[in-house]
């Protein structure tokens, strides 16, 4: 299918709301109906209609379409929340005594779900080195039922092999989950490499300016069928019409966003990497990352991410670099149209800062739409001004 259709036809029917060319935001709760046969229908088969928009809503549902086509599967759900898409795809894969091996580093909302919730209903994780496919093939135990992946993580940009790693879990009957919100589905296409499923913080490149929260999971007709019945509608998070409407919006966009985003970023890990403050920059589609290769294979653009370890002796002279941008907004997240800086040593208390520790010394910038030079600019003086 068509980018430019999925992102400007699909879903739409014009006609259904006077031929507006913006889709209605269909803020209600629940539907009419004109028999008692026709709400039977509904409240046998809820995925098939709209009943309560707890489960299904128009706006919502132009937006589903869109995402599921965007990464070439049958069907999506979209949450109110990239965590909540996490918990219930993660959820709707095990049971009690049941076993995950997961990546050493996921997004660190998630590797609570393993490390602090699951261990109550006795599901039991293994965090493995993900760079090695023979770390997986290692940890799976006969109770493996699911393997979670996230490729590239949003820090250091470590990767999977996504086609060996879904061949192992497939020839084990064990479910794959990949957390695609790095690449989105523009740079990257989890599907064809024979992932389960896969899911994005949609509140990053797909919502894209930094309004909206919310998380988007998709995968077969028959794998979201059966979440929707069960974790989707049982936990309730499912997004808003109007936030709905705010990706929808983004949408429009998405793809010019990325590139500039991209393009941006490439130039400025250049730049970066030279400089004399700057001791090692993460950017998968550097030739000098250690996994350049399997990025180039796998993904179709790096996005807008790039870690920086400076070189720096003390916590001040990190936090005298991250002060002093003045463009760059210091915050978490990432994907909207501003730039942003994360210094990792914001996690961690300022009395445990220690400068032989390399991730003390990285911050994370986001590069959002702004001028590369002028951009450039800002991170210069601000490197200047560390010591
Ligand atoms: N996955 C990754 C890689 C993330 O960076 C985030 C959020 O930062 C999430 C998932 C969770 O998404 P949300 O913040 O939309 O709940």
């Amino acid at each position: 299918m068509d980018l430019s259709y999925i992102i400007n036809e699909l879903g739409e029917d014009r006609e259904q709301y006077f031929n507006a060319i913006a889709p209605p935001i269909m803020q209600t709760s629940n539907f009419a109906f004109d028999t008692v046969e026709a709400m039977r229908g509904l409240l046998l088969d809820e995925y098939s209609g709209f009943l309560y928009s707890r489960g299904n809503n128009p706006t919502i549902d132009i937006l589903r379409q869109k995402l599921a086509a965007l990464d070439g599967a049958e069907d999506a759900l979209v949450f109110s929340s990239g965590a909540a898409a996490i918990f219930a795809a993660v959820l709707s894969q095990v049971r009690q005594d049941d076993h995950v091996v997961c990546v050493r580093e996921p997004y660190g909302w998630a590797r609570r779900l393993f490390d602090e919730l699951l261990p109550r209903f006795g599901v039991e994780t293994t965090f493995v080195d993900g760079t090695d496919v023979a770390h997986f093939e290692a940890a799976i135990r006969p109770s493996t039922t699911l393997i979670y992946l996230e490729s590239p993580n949003s820090l250091t940009f470590d990767l999977q092999d996504i086609a060996a790693v879904a061949n192992l879990a497939r020839n084990r009957g064990i479910t794959t989950i990949l957390d695609n919100s790095y690449c989105s589905p523009l740079f990257q296409q989890p599907y064809l490499m024979g992932i389960d499923l896969c899911l994005q913080s949609a509140t990053k490149f797909i919502g894209g300016h930094s309004d909206t929260v919310a998380g988007v999971l998709t995968g077969s007709r028959e794998k979201i069928r059966k979440i929707f019945v069960s974790e989707f509608l049982n936990i309730g998070s499912g997004i808003a019409p109007f936030n709905a409407w705010l990706l929808l919006r983004g949408l429009r966009t998405l793809e010019l966003r990325l590139q500039r985003s991209a393009d941006s970023t490439a130039k400025i890990a250049a730049w970066l990497k030279a400089h004399p403050r700057v001791e090692k920059i993460f950017y998968p589609f550097d030739p000098g990352f250690p996994q350049y290769e399997l990025a180039k294979r796998q993904m179709k653009g790096a996005a807008g991410l790039v870690t920086i370890q400076l070189k720096a002796d003390t916590r001040e002279q990190v936090e005298r670099f991250c002060n002093g941008l003045e463009h760059f907004l210091m915050a978490v997240s990432w994907g909207g149209h501003e730039s942003l800086a994360y210094p990792a040593c914001a996690s961690v208390p300022a009395a445990d800062f220690d400068p032989t520790e390399p991730r003390h010394r990285m911050v994370r910038l986001y590069i959002g739409l702004e001028d590369a030079d002028y951009l450039t600019r800002d991170l210069e003086q601000a490197l200047a001004g560390m010591y």
